[in-house]
């Protein structure tokens, strides 16, 4: 069955879901591998291997959602809950130009935090026009399906009315958090009062319509099976096929920019005392990376996840398909909040590249070289 797998990714033909469940089972790690290079080294000719200079700013962890898999939330009215004020993100934001420079639109501002029943779109509206205002480095990459849908019912407002607004004051592009597994017989499971796989689509379509970038991610190793990851791979791929349809037909010019795949880190959450699986591998990430690269044929950018899997891993899976290392994130406070996480200096990214025996260079958020 891989033979003739093969054979499809030599002449460039579309994998079904059935030759991505063999690709999946297929024991022999390295075999996968050597697909996957190959599929990236056809997108990404040459060794550079990019990376981002950027901040993650957590604006608050009040959230009455409660997903199962989330150790980072205060419920609301809980002591433990905040949202940070204005003057505290622009001391983080000063730190990261500290860091970026003057670059213009160089400096990638990731913001995201719980479902606060709080803040409403005025709130954004008015924080991102400032900080439009205050930092032309900062290329403002912020808030995610699920906060993009809770603003839009809390303010009253369609999802495409919010995405417009929030543009309006300053909103460049969605993270492609909350998509966990995009099926809602998992989703149900972990995550019940948050937005249905439609829903988190929705969004995303949304945006990419009024031309906006996303990135898509997946949240793997809860309570899924293997179909429903390969499910999940199929609705990114079907997206990036809408988008990029209305993008050649000249109606829209949003897409997702990348694909980043990252392990369920189970402590401290509610899942972690009913659950009787062992917490993924470094093998397990590698195989889930090497799918993605030979699946996703349409998306050209893989993140790497070393914030769970450490750069030692991060460096072997850029034999596995991946070609960019992500952002310096500086802090962070989610996947964190629930166990492993690793997080490392600009100089650090440069060196762990280069000793991987690939060119690093930095990107921005559009993902073009700056440097
Ligand atoms: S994952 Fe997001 S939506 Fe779910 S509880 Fe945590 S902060 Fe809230």
């Amino acid at each position: 069955m891989l033979k003739q797998i093969e054979k499809k990714v030599v002449a460039g033909e579309r994998l079904t879901v059935a030759d991505a469940t063999a690709v999946y089972f297929h024991s022999n790690l390295l075999e996968l591998a050597g697909m996957a290079d190959f599929v990236r080294r056809r997108k990404h000719t040459g060794t550079t291997v990019t990376y981002n200079v950027g901040r993650n700013i957590n604006y608050t962890n009040i959230c009455w959602v409660k997903c199962k898999f989330c150790n980072f939330y205060a419920a609301p009215g809980s002591p433990d809950g905040y949202t940070l004020p204005h003057d505290e993100i622009f001391a983080k934001i000063d730190e990261l130009i500290a860091v970026g420079g003057d670059v213009p639109h160089g400096c990638e501002l990731l913001m995201q935090g719980g479902l606060n029943p709080k803040l409403r779109v005025e709130y954004f509206e008015e924080l991102f026009v400032e900080i439009t205002r205050r930092y032309p480095q900062v290329y403002l990459h912020a808030l995610s399906a699920t906060e993009i849908i809770y603003i839009a019912h809390i303010s009253k407002l369609t999802i495409e009315e919010t995405l417009r607004r929030l543009r309006q004051a300053g909103l460049q592009s969605l993270p492609g958090a909350g998509a966990e597994i995009l099926s809602d017989a998992v989703r149900d499971q972990i995550a019940f009062r948050k937005d249905t796989t439609d829903e988190w689509l929705e969004v995303h379509r949304a945006a990419h319509h009024i031309g906006m970038n996303t990135t898509a991610t997946m949240m793997y190793g809860s309570l899924e099976a293997a179909e429903q990851r390969i499910e999940h791979l199929e609705l990114i791929r079907q997206t990036q096929d809408i988008a990029l349809r209305e993008i050649g037909s000249g109606r829209g010019g949003g897409k997702f920019t990348a694909f980043i795949a990252w392990d369920f880190q189970p402590e401290g959450t509610e899942l972690q005392s009913n659950w009787d699986r062992r917490k993924s591998t470094g093998a397990e990430y590698l195989r889930m990376v090497a799918l993605s690269r030979i699946f996703l044929d349409n998306i050209d950018n893989l993140q790497a996840s070393y914030v769970t899997q450490g750069s030692k891993i991060a460096q072997i899976a850029l034999r596995y398909g991946l070609n960019d290392f992500g952002s310096s994130m500086m802090e962070e406070n989610v996947v964190s909040a629930a166990g492993t996480f690793h997080l490392m200096p600009i100089s650090e990214f440069c060196r762990v590249i280069a000793e991987a025996g690939y060119e690093p260079r930095r990107r921005n958020t559009r993902y073009e070289f700056i440097e």
